[in-house]
C-alpha cells in the first residue's frame, strides 16, 4: 500500500480545515495539527510532553526541534504507517528541513505538500464576514450564511459579534505574517518537486476532487 505522507499549507480562511477533515475521512489518516498533538503529548504525560509543558507554562514558544520530536514520536506509534496529514508544521524552511530529516531517519519521505491558495482580499472577505454568537459560539457569515434576523443567533437568540481574530485589520496582519514565513517554504517545496497547488476560491467539493485526483496520480507514479 502506498504511503500518503502529507503536509497542508495555505493562508487562514482558504478552507484547509474543511479539506483536512475530508482527507482524514477518505484515507483514514491521522491528523497532526501542532496545537492538538502538543496538547495530547502533555495530557498523556510523555517525556516530550513534559518538556513541552515547561515551555508552555512559562508562556514561551515550544522549540522547533521539540515539536518535530513530538510529531516523530507519533510516526513511531504505528498509527501513521500508511501516512499522515500535518497542519501547522512546518511553517518555516528550518522546520521543513527538520521534518525531512526525521522522515529520512525512518526511511520515509514526504509524498506532497498541498497548498490551498486564496487571494488576500478573498480571505479578508471570508473571515471578516464571520459573526459568532456570544452564548455558544455558533458561527454565521453576513454574506454566505446570514442569520434570520441581523446580529441575532437563530439557535439561542443571543447576540452575534465579530471576534477580534476576524477584524479585517487583524486578518490582514495574520496574512502578512503568513506570507513572510510561508513564501520561502513554498519555494523550498517547489524546488524539491513536492508542491501541489489548489485553488481555494473553488467550491470545497471541487478542491476536494482536485486533491483526490492529484493524490491518485502520485500513488500511480510511486508504483511505477
Ligand atoms: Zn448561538
Amino acid at each position: 500500500m502506498t504511503e500518503r505522507n502529507l503536509v497542508l499549507l495555505g493562508p487562514p480562511g482558504a478552507g484547509k480545515g474543511t479539506q483536512a477533515e475530508r482527507l482524514v475521512g477518505d484515507f483514514d489518516l491521522p491528523y497532526y495539527s501542532t496545537g492538538i498533538i502538543l496538547r495530547e503529548a502533555v495530557e498523556q504525560d510523555t517525556e516530550l510532553g513534559t518538556q513541552a509543558k515547561e515551555y508552555m507554562d512559562r508562556g514561551d514558544l515550544v522549540p522547533d526541534e521539540l515539536i518535530c520530536n513530538v510529531i516523530a514520536e507519533r510516526f513511531d506509534s504505528g498509527e501513521a504507517d500508511y501516512g499522515f496529514l500535518l497542519d501547522g508544521f512546518p511553517r518555516t524552511v528550518g522546520q521543513a528541513e527538520m521534518l525531512a530529516g526525521a522522515l529520512e531517519k525512518r526511511e520515509r519521505s514526504l509524498t506532497a505538500a498541498l497548498l490551498i491558495e486564496a487571494p488576500d482580499e478573498e480571505v479578508v472577505r471570508r473571515l471578516s464576514g464571520r459573526r459568532t454568537c456570544v452564548k455558544n459560539n455558533h458561527v454565521y457569515h453576513v454574506e454566505f450564511d446570514p442569520p434570520k434576523s441581523e446580529d441575532v443567533c437563530d439557535q439561542d437568540g443571543s447576540r452575534l459579534v465579530q471576534r477580534d481574530d476576524d477584524q479585517p485589520e487583524t486578518v490582514r496582519k495574520r496574512l502578512s505574517v503568513y506570507h513572510e514565513q510561508t513564501a520561502p517554504l513554498i519555494d523550498w517545496y517547489s524546488e524539491k518537486g513536492l508542491l501541489r497547488r489548489f485553488d481555494g476560491t473553488r467550491t470545497p467539493e471541487e478542491v476536494h476532487s482536485h486533491i483526490r485526483a492529484t493524490l491518485a496520480t502520485l500513488a500511480l507514479e510511486a508504483e511505477i
